[in-house]
């Protein structure tokens, strides 16, 4: 098999460049690990920044967006139990945030692949890249029990902070910038509308909490925890006290509650590396970056990365040029470097 693109890791990142790749005509070929189902169920991010929403919309991949998604102008920031709001759209020239669930994203962009014929290889084991410093990289995998060889131009490591890639890359050739944070986040996806139309972040003495939503249906909150809160000691009753409590107003404010669909502790870090390049390698979002969810900003990062990526490489096959991006004259476009 060859392609100019092999691109490794069907999510935001690997999606995204596929179909920003395949928008200036050149073709890729992604191989995921797990399989459609499974991408299109797992809850993760939800905040789709305004960048990313105009993308989806350039992209033709908005009109569920549209329809589903809510837009938040605001948050407010609650101390001591008064509200403070901040007007995103006064302050940023009409920009807002649009909450819309990473796998509803996921849904749209797996549907416009396959529509446009281009593939995307689910449930691959043993990837691997070969030959990275050479003028023919591979990848190799097994797909239905067959070995494959996946010649390309380029390699796209969009496989997230696990993924195979970052790992391939000899550890002289990376600098690594990491950071663990001394308390991680207790969450809970419930079963009720939410109680307030925007984000709340709450800071209180017994710790930080925040209110969110993924739908009108479906709120999204968490407590600050200890990196190792052992989730067996939250019941649902102690998980609504605990945030009634933190998210307490003087202003007669009431916390809508419903039954607990998902519970989990997530830890917090900082991770970056640089370069994000090796030979024909390219790393882009999560793979290259995570930051804590407090941001709400991964996915956006992930979706920033291949912008650039798609950018120079359409500087690569149009115009041959390897230094510098056509399109601003100032990022140092990739290929080749
Ligand atoms: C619980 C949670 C909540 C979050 N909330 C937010 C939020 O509110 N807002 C926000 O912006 N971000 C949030 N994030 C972060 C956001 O989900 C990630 O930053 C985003 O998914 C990064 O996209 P990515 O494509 O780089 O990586 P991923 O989404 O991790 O995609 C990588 C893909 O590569 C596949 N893969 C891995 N290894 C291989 C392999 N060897 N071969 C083939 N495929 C492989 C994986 O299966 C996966 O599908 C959250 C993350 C978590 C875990």
């Amino acid at each position: 098999m060859r392609t100019p693109v092999g691109i490794i890791g069907a999510g935001p990142a690997g999606l995204f460049l596929s179909l920003l790749l395949q928008r200036e005509g050149i073709a890729s070929v992604v191989l995921e690990v797990h399989s459609r189902k499974y991408l299109e169920e797992r809850i993760r991010a939800g905040v789709l920044e305004q960048g990313t929403v105009d993308l989806m919309h350039e992209l033709g991949v908005g009109e569920r967006l549209k329809k589903q998604g809510l837009e938040h102008g605001g948050i407010e920031l609650r101390f001591g139990g008064r509200g403070h709001r901040i007007d995103f759209r006064e302050l940023t020239g009409g920009k807002c945030v649009t909450i819309y669930a990473q796998h509803e994203v996921l849904k749209d962009l797996i549907a416009a692949k396959l529509a446009a014929n281009e593939p995307i290889i689910f449930e691959t084991e043993n990837v691997s890249v070969h030959n990275l410093e050479s003028a023919a990289p591979a990848i190799h995998f097994r797909a239905n029990g067959i070995s494959e060889k996946l010649e390309c131009d380029f390699i796209a490591g969009c496989d997230g902070f696990h993924g195979i890639c970052r790992p391939s890359i000899p550890a002289s050739a990376l600098q690594i910038y990491d950071r663990d944070y001394p308390f991680a986040w207790l969450g809970i996806l419930a079963q009720a509308p939410p109680s307030s139309h925007e984000l709340i972040y709450a800071y209180h003495q017994r710790g930080f909490a925040l209110f969110s939503m993924r739908s009108p249906k479906i709120s999204r909150l968490y407590l600050q925890c200890a990196p190792d809160e052992d989730i067996a000691a939250w019941p649902d009753e102690r998980i609504w006290k605990e945030l009634g409590n933190r998210l307490e107003t003087t202003a007669g404010w009431k916390l809508t509650e419903g039954p607990v669909i998902q519970k989990g502790v997530t830890g917090m870090r900082s991770f970056v590396t640089e370069p994000m390049q090796f030979g024909k390698l390219f790393l882009a979002g999560d793979a290259a970056h995570i930051v804590p969810p407090t941001g709400a900003k991964g996915l956006n990062l992930a979706v920033a990365d291949v912008r650039v990526l798609a950018r120079a490489l359409r500087e690569f096959y149009t115009n041959g040029r390897r230094s510098v991006c056509g399109e601003c004259g100032r990022c140092s476009g990739f290929p080749g470097g």
